[in-house]
């Protein structure tokens, strides 16, 4: 990497590319929820934890007849209401066979556990990569992501999948060198019945769309409106909406008010913003679909443009940043 009057500019990798990412390492299955004790079939590694969130656990796990490794999540369940979203997660898991969404390999039921055992991924959080002090962000990179992310929502769209809960940790890098990512956590995803009309409360501020704020019908735009914040996020470092508190950060959502900030998106093309701007609208119908994304010029002529563009993104610097600052919030929260 070379320094340049104040820009970082980025050795060209060869896995810079717009290759498709490897599937999983199993053919798709269709899952049912088995009254057994995981333990007989996987070698759960419960002393490392890989992730968690509101619902549970994630841990490595060894298949013990494969030898496959897989992840196993180990979802807390109260009540039988509880049990029916975990229910839920597997159906539309089931549902999805594609190479940038994370696959379910098996799931177990419990009194009050529920375990998933799924693909599993070593390259952690797609932002916890990018800010590596050894990684250079460059437009062409973020392209590369977001048409994966792209590529899995369209898949799921055309299943009639409604992720709805589309945000930077939920966007996993296939191993810790390539570029590959895969979509996971389908906790909150809905089956999109076009006769029904949905309404669903849920989800962190800053990643809401004004639809889920309103308490209004979603759709498929919502997806497309969260990927309009994470591909602003790559691009700029800076959370489009976020503000001091939850209620500002709410109305900011709720009037559509944001703004391309001169400084962060200084290295980034006109394409790029223009991508952009077509999601982050507030009339549903107004917004790029998965597919009119994909045919996008920022998403086209990956390959050609990485030969031109090298620039390292700022959005690198604020994006520790803000990462730090979540992981306060995290802390500040598990301390009460
Ligand atoms: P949330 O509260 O964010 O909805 P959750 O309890 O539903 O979380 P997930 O989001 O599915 O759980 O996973 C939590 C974390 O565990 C992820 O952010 C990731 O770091 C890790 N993780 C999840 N699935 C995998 C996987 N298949 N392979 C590797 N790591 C994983």
């Amino acid at each position: 990497m070379v320094q340049l009057s104040g820009i970082c500019r980025a050795v060209l990798s060869p896995c810079r590319d717009d290759s498709p990412p490897q599937p999983a390492s199993f053919a798709h299955r269709f899952v049912a929820l088995r009254p057994a004790l995981p333990s007989t079939f996987f070698n759960i590694n419960t002393k490392e934890v890989l992730g968690g969130g509101r619902f549970g656990q994630v841990h490595r796990c060894t298949e013990k007849t494969s030898g496959l490794k897989l992840a196993a999540k180990i979802i807390k369940v109260r009540n039988p209401r509880e049990k029916e979203v975990v229910r839920n997660e597997v159906q539309v898991m089931n549902q999805l066979s594609h190479a940038n969404v994370i696959q379910l390999y098996d799931a177990f039921e419990g009194k009050n556990e529920v375990v998933l055992v799924m693909e599993y991924v070593d390259g952690g959080e797609l932002f916890e990569r990018i800010i590596d002090d050894n990684y250079h962000l460059t437009e062409v990179d973020a392209m590369v992501f977001v048409k994966q992310i792209c590529e899995g929502i369209h898949y799921m769209h055309q299943m009639y999948v409604l992720h709805l809960d589309l945000k930077p940790e939920n966007i996993l890098c296939v191993n810790r060198t390539g570029h590959q990512v895969k979509i996971i956590d389908f906790g909150l995803a809905r089956r999109h019945k076009p006769r029904e009309k949905l309404r669903v409360s849920f989800g962190i501020p800053e990643f809401l769309a004004p639809e889920i704020v309103n308490f209004d019908f979603v759709s498929f735009p919502t997806d497309m409106w969260l990927l309009g914040v994470i591909s602003y996020m790559l691009l700029s470092g800076l959370s489009p909406f976020l503000r001091d508190d939850d209620s500002q950060t709410l109305s900011n959502v709720l009037a559509v008010n944001w703004y391309f900030d001169e400084e962060a998106f200084e290295h980034v093309s006109e394409e790029g913003r223009d991508f952009i701007s077509n999601l982050l609208i507030k009339e549903k119908s107004e917004r790029h679909s998965a597919a009119q994304c994909l045919k996008h010029p920022w998403l086209n002529n990956i390959g050609q443009k990485a030969m031109h563009s090298n620039i390292c993104l700022k959005s690198q610097i604020l994006l520790r940043k803000y990462m730090a600052r979540r992981l306060w919030k995290v802390q500040y929260m598990c301390a009460f």
